[in-house]
């Protein structure tokens, strides 16, 4: 199976795509955590990502499509959950085009919604591990400091209040379509994302079966 995971920042949906990916043996593709490898790294575009990730906007088309071709082209007969892409029509497209090169295509798009005010509240409690990238929640996991592979927590640029802003400006304007476009094509999934996080997987499971 190809799964689309998304919802407005903060809704749970790299946690649930972890689960996803453990439960059913799948690939779990995280966009967000390339592109912050590669500002990471040598690459020439290192500073150009960076300032448009820390700024909230979106990378460009182009770009995301080449790192999503090269994950594709790799994996394409395995079952992969899509997270932090597609974000916007054109890159849904561009996913359904990759996929159907191989007689793929995507198989559901599960949103989970939370509200607005949700959103801010858990992305100021949110500390992204600067080593692997995982995401802890200060109010649900405890005080730390450091993750469990011993990276440090930091409150990423990108979580910051201005930058949320623009992100959650960016889901209602642009991914937001994604949805309504996969509703119109049958396979769109509309999970609440306001219940307990095994509670949600469950949901999940279910109304993928
Ligand atoms: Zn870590």
């Amino acid at each position: 199976m190809k799964i689309i995971i998304q919802g407005p920042q903060a809704c749970g949906k790299g946690t649930q795509a972890r689960l996803l990916a453990q439960k059913y043996g799948w690939m779990h593709f995280e966009m967000g955590k390339i592109l912050r490898s590669i500002v990471h790294s040598d690459n020439p575009y290192a500073s150009k990502i960076k300032d448009t990730l820390n700024s909230g906007d979106l990378v460009p088309d182009e770009l995301v499509r080449l790192i999503a071709w090269d994950f594709v082209k790799k994996n394409y007969t395995k079952g992969i959950v899509f997270e932090g892409y597609p974000r916007s029509v054109a890159q849904y497209e561009q996913l359904q085009e990759m996929l159907k090169k191989f007689n793929k295509r995507i198989d559901a798009l599960i949103s989970i919604d939370i509200p607005e005010a949700e959103s801010i509240a858990r992305m100021s409690d949110r500390r992204t591990c600067v080593k692997c990238g995982r995401i802890y929640s200060l109010s649900v996991d405890g005080n730390l400091t450091n993750c469990e592979c011993g990276g440090e927590l930091i409150l990423r640029e990108d979580d910051k209040p201005e930058a949320i802003k623009k992100r959650l400006q960016i889901y209602h304007q642009q991914t937001r379509h994604v949805f309504e476009k996969a509703k119109a094509e049958g396979i769109a999934i509309e999970i609440d994302g306001m219940h307990p996080i095994a509670e949600v997987h469950e949901k999940i499971c279910t109304s993928l079966a």
